[in-house]
């Protein structure tokens, strides 16, 4: 997606990592691994990309 790859695994199988409120348009996005629901995440360093190879997450 958009040029953006894994840094723990190089993979292009990113999604960008939604917060907020889940709608079930999101919901149903994230079924399609399109982009990851990270719920109510409060505060500090929240990760933007997610990676559907390795599951690791990232800024
Ligand atoms: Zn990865």
């Amino acid at each position: 997606m958009e040029g953006v790859s894994c840094p723990n695994c190089g993979s292009d199988a990113v999604v960008p990592i939604v917060y907020g409120t889940t709608t079930p348009e999101l919901a149903e996005r994230a079924a399609k691994r399109e982009i990851r629901i990270g719920g109510y995440a409060v505060g500090v360093d929240k990760p933007n990309w997610a990676c559907n190879n390795c599951g690791h997450l990232w800024k």
